[in-house]
Formats: C-alpha cells, sequence, structure tokens
C-alpha cells in the first residue's frame, strides 16, 4: 500500500514538473511572439515602385529586393508596378524606392513625391529611375535624381569603389568590388542641388569614373541614388544588398 502511495506522489509530482515545463515553454512561446511583433511595428515602411521597359523588374525588385529588405523583419516592403496605387500608399511610408522607367505622367502623384520628400521622408531612387525617362518632369532628375543618366557602357563587368567608407550607407561594404552590370553614365545636373558620390565606377579601356551611388543633397529629405542594379548580378551581389539595407535604413532615419 505504501509503495502505491508513494508511487502516486511520485506521479503527480511528475505531472506538476511537466506542466511547470509546459508552462514556461507557453511563455517563451509568447515571449517570441511578442518580440516579433515588436519587430514588425518597428519594421521600416517601404514602397518599391518598378515597371516599364528593358528590365526583369518582377524578379529583380518584387522578388530578390522585397526578399533582401524583409530579411530578419528588417523592412516590411510593398511592390508595385502600378504607378497609380502609389499616390494612396505614400501617407503610410518611411521609405519610397523608385526603380521604375515607366511615366508617372499623374499630376496628383508628382506633387505627392516631391511633398513626401518635403516631409523629410526617405527616397531611394535605383537604376531605370536614374535614367532621363521624363521630358515633361525635368523637376524629378534635377531636384530629386540630382541629375541622371542617357547613357551607359554596354553590359559587363566594372569595379565599384567605396570613396567614403565612414558613411552610414557603405558601411560593411567592400571597398572594392567588382560586378556585371550596365555602368551608367549618370551626371550631376549643375543646376541641381548637387550630390555626394559615395561609391564610384571604373571600367578597363575607360578613364571616366561615374557615381555608382550617392546622396543627393536636399534640406528635408535623405535621397540616396543607386545607379547600380541592371539584373541577378547585382541584385543577388552582398555587396549590393549591403547597400540596398543601409540606404533604406539610413533614408528612413530609423
Ligand atoms: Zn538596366
Amino acid at each position: 500500500m505504501r509503495s502505491n502511495v508513494v508511487f502516486i506522489r511520485f506521479l503527480s509530482g511528475k505531472i506538476m514538473l511537466t506542466s511547470l515545463i509546459l508552462l514556461s515553454l507557453l511563455g517563451s512561446g509568447c515571449g517570441v511572439q511578442s518580440s516579433a511583433n515588436t519587430q514588425k511595428k518597428s519594421a521600416i515602411r517601404t514602397l518599391i515602385v518598378g515597371g516599364g521597359s528593358s528590365h526583369d523588374f518582377d524578379k529583380w525588385y518584387k522578388e530578390v529586393d522585397v526578399a533582401t529588405l524583409e530579411k530578419d523583419g528588417f523592412a516590411s516592403v510593398k511592390y508595385t508596378s502600378n504607378v497609380s496605387e502609389v499616390l494612396a500608399q505614400l501617407a503610410n511610408l518611411d521609405v519610397l524606392i523608385l526603380a521604375n522607367n515607366q511615366p508617372m505622367e499623374d499630376p496628383a502623384l508628382r506633387k505627392a513625391i516631391f511633398a513626401f520628400v518635403a516631409e523629410g521622408k526617405g527616397l531611394i531612387i535605383a537604376h531605370a529611375g536614374l535614367w532621363y525617362n521624363w521630358k515633361d518632369w525635368p523637376e524629378y532628375n534635377q531636384q530629386l535624381a540630382g541629375g541622371g543618366s542617357n547613357s551607359h557602357d554596354k553590359y559587363g563587368p566594372f569595379d565599384v569603389t567605396v570613396v567614403d567608407t565612414k558613411h552610414p550607407v557603405t558601411k560593411g561594404v567592400p571597398e572594392k568590388f567588382n560586378l556585371s552590370d550596365e555602368r551608367y553614365y549618370y551626371k550631376p545636373d549643375p543646376s541641381g542641388p548637387g550630390i555626394k558620390v559615395l561609391a564610384s565606377s571604373s571600367a578597363q579601356g575607360s578613364e571616366v569614373i561615374y557615381p555608382s551611388v550617392f546622396v543627393v543633397n536636399n534640406s528635408k529629405a535623405r535621397i540616396v541614388g543607386i545607379a547600380l542594379g541592371h539584373d541577378a548580378a547585382s541584385h543577388d551581389l552582398p555587396a549590393y544588398q549591403i547597400l540596398l539595407r543601409n540606404a533604406v535604413k539610413w533614408v528612413s532615419r530609423k
């Protein structure tokens, strides 16, 4: 009899212990959930706009760049190639990334993008967005892109050198890396606000150096231009991915 009582006590003790372990596991589970919630709340709200010609925007911006930015809850990213959706989303954004070379003709959208910048929100203009795309909207290139490109080397390998290693946008980026891309002949507009070059490109057989990553001076907002980004060779490259994440963080001021 006595041994039965001891056994029952042992059993109930075991059940208690199991319950305690279960409770603590549940507790830590809640902890994980709440920290995920916190991460989601502080994730940098970003919209990437793509669409237009000559590029697989869905592959490199919608798929790869969104994944690069959403990794570890860093940013919460939406992508659109429907420019009519952009205006309604601006109010809920920290960072706008313009990679599109399709027109943005709606005067209200154009005005809203300038207002977004005037509010001090973050803007990144990437690759095809740095082209002189719109003859009827010179303010875009002059003020937002700080200039533009209307030509590039034939797609191929070139070197990118970080010229400002102290800037938050180049933190953790190799001082020199090589990639295959279109080397944009981006030139700052002398009548624009001016730029600060963070990384530049040099190609064999050419003495001309062009900006690859730069800050466009603006009194209210932080604006970064990234001339790289034609296809997989850039978007899959760790150096590009670090630059993109750094740029999003820096322009968002978060
Ligand atoms: Zn391209």
